[in-house]
């Protein structure tokens, strides 16, 4: 079981563990033709360019046998065949000798150099990785909740996990293939023009060839990735919502109409998968083939330049060596390209998250370090930006501080708009909001909503105990604020009586309580934080009449001194409110006290009326 104090541990970090801040490089910059470019992948390797300069310096040391063995054993072979073939005795053994010590001096040197170069290239890529995942986190946090709402998590996990693992092996490509490869490609090149460079014309070639096959390639690489990416983020999505669906389906028995959907979604995926392997395999088969035919006819020319006494034998293996040398790099460089597609999609996946322009700006903004709770709306209306339907319209109210507002209409009246402009989660379309006669506008909403505690209709909680959920989030609490809260939500009855008191654990999102012991934890947790404006929207309201009689004694106690907003279903419930808001269609019909409307025998009175009614009714279904 993990205790509050597990929770806010920070692990020790090394100096060279320090996860790096990548935010900024996400960042657009215009280019000069006034395009809007995200180079992401310059600029992180810009950033690192020292490790990279230092593990390609020793890339080219430590495979510097491969390129330079071929000349030792051709100055051997070439001193040998002389020997035998003309009889020219003078300084084989010297040659034999200089030559096998230099190749073996070079080989072992192989072993340090090796893993000196993996050292650094580990280091720089975790950190990379780390970087851009802990960017990642931090740009979810600041998105708004109207970005989260429209965005499905399981398209956000599949962004996370996969798309930030692809990344990583991009960038294990660039370091690791990519920059190894050009290398390889410049030195041998060098090499062979010094050498021979009639024999080097056949290496330039291939160069062009594979590039002009790449380019036939690209965009069917590209948009077959893309698909299959897009695909695999919709099956995510949809898996998290078969699971968080599985008690609505089982209960409905329609477990084969999910199995349908996610299938259909499954199908499509390896159809789309299917896709990709084909043309990989197109790809890779002509990037085998066109080298090939090249490497043939270089040993075939080499041998007939050799037979006409160019070139010596051994130079027919130095070149050839040479030839693999080369193809082998160009080949894996044309490899890299389906990888670096998947790469390269997958950050543009990261970067659509990354770019997400839905953030609530809070740098810059005026602090909060305290308010008192007077919360004042002029003439707020607010429609949805994906419609023109205004859902709360021309509300004008003044709250003074410690006032208990209650809200009260029909579902979709527009009640739980008004909670979510106070939080801040949208701002007005039109008007203003202000607190402490300060527009919310300038306001760091962040530091904002330290002084606000929500209690929503539906309970979140997480796995971990009844003390972890209360105090969720705060570093630090005492057992006498604990305790104060857990009787104020009216919940010490039910913990004495549990094996573990306040320790005892909740299940995953609470599975193991009811709906009213659920609430009240989440009033305790509302509470804890001794908020200066308390908002309930319908906390009452998936409750039973027990649960209800309990959470409502929780809130009673829980508003004294503090602003309270209060959303309602069941009338009786706000009696003790000092104004009753009645909202029709998001219009504010009625502003008044509860005696004050009832006398009106207005709007509010209508609906008292039929709250009754139906209580009565529902009463006497239940006998
Ligand atoms: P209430 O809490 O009174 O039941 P709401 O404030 O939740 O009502 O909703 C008011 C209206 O706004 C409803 O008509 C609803 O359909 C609409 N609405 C709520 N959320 C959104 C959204 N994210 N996008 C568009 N319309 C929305
Ligand atoms: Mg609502």
């Amino acid at each position: 079981m993990k205790s509050e104090k597990d929770r806010h541990r920070k692990p020790l970090e090394r100096s060279d563990n320090v996860v790096p801040d990548y935010d900024h490089l996400f960042d657009e910059t215009e280019s000069k033709s006034g395009k809007k470019k995200k180079n992401f992948l310059g600029k992180i390797l810009r950033i690192n360019r020292v490790p990279l300069i230092t593990s390609t310096l020793l890339f080219l040391i430590q495979t510097s046998p491969q390129w330079l063995t071929p000349l030792f054993i051709a100055n051997i072979i070439n001193a040998v065949t002389r020997a035998v073939t003309q009889g020219v005795t003078d300084g084989v053994w010297s040659t034999i000798i200089l030559n096998a010590s230099l190749m073996f001096v070079l080989i072992l040197q192989n072993v340090p150099s090796t893993i000196l170069r993996w050292k650094i290239t580990s280091k720089m890529s975790r950190r990379m990785s780390a970087g851009i995942k802990s960017a990642v986190v931090r740009k979810l946090q600041s998105l708004s909740i109207t970005y989260h709402k429209n965005m499905q998590t399981g398209k956000i996990q599949a962004k996370f996990l996969k798309d930030t693992e692809a990344v990583d092996s991009l960038f294990h490509n660039v370091i690791h293939g990519l920059i190894p490869s050009i290398f390889t490609v410049i030195v041998a090149l060098a090499i062979s023009i010094y050498t021979n460079p009639l024999v080097s014309l056949f290496f330039l070639v291939i160069v062009p060839a594979n590039v002009l096959l790449t380019w036939a390639f690209r965009k069917k690489l590209r948009k077959t990735y893309r698909d299959y990416r897009v695909k695999t983020e919709e099956m995510s999505a949809k898996m998290t919502t078969m699971l968080n669906m599985m008690t609505v389906t089982k209960s409905h028995g329609l477990e084969n109409v999910e199995i349908a959907t996610l299938n259909r979604s499954i199908t499509s995926l390896a159809g789309s998968g299917r896709q990709v392997d084909k043309v990989t395999a197109n790809f890779g088969a002509w990037t085998w083939v066109i080298p090939a035919i090249f490497s043939a006819a270089c040993v075939v020319f080499c041998s007939i330049m050799a037979y006409y006494g160019i070139i010596g034998i051994g130079d027919i293996v130095l070149y050839q060596s040479m030839f693999t040398q080369i193809s082998g790099a160009i080949s894996s460089l044309v490899n890299l390209v389906p990888a670096f597609g998947s790469g390269l999609e997958a950050l543009s996946s990261v970067g659509e998250v990354m770019n997400a322009k839905e953030i609530e700006v809070n740098i810059g903004k005026a602090h909060v370090e305290n308010i008192e709770g007077n919360v004042q709306f002029k003439n707020v209306s607010y429609h949805y930006p994906d419609s023109e339907q205004f859902v709360v319209k021309d509300l004008n109210l003044d709250v003074k501080k410690g006032e208990c507002i209650a809200v009260v209409g029909a579902s979709g009246s527009g009640k739980s708009t008004i909670m979510n402009l106070i939080i801040g989660f949208m701002m007005p379309t039109s008007g203003e909001i202000t607190i402490d006669g300060k527009s919310i506008k300038e306001f760091n909403l962040s530091e904002y909503r330290h002084h606000i505690s929500v209690v929503p209709q539906n309970s979140i909680l997480f796995a971990g105990s009844i003390r972890d959920n209360i105090t969720y989030g705060l570093s630090h609490y005492t057992e006498e604020q604990l305790n104060k809260v857990v009787e104020m939500a009216n919940l010490q009855e039910f913990i004495k009586d549990l094996p573990n008191g306040i320790d005892s654990d909740i299940g995953e999102h609470g599975d193991k309580l009811s709906g009213g012991q659920k609430q009240r934890i989440t009033i305790a947790r509302a509470l804890i934080r001794d908020p200066k404006i308390l908002i309930l929207d319908e906390a009452t309201s998936a409750l039973d009449n027990i649960s209800e009689y309990h959470v409502q004694k929780a809130i009673a106690s829980s508003i004294r001194g503090r602003t309270t907003f209060i959303v309602a279903h069941r009338l009786s419930t706000i009696r003790d409110a000092d104004r009753i808001v009645v909202m029709e269609q998001g219009v504010p019909v009625e502003i008044g006290s509860y005696s004050e409307l009832m006398d009106k025998k207005g709007k509010f009175y209508e609906l008292k009326a039929l709250n009754e009614m139906n209580l009565k009714t529902a009463e006497e279904s239940l006998g």
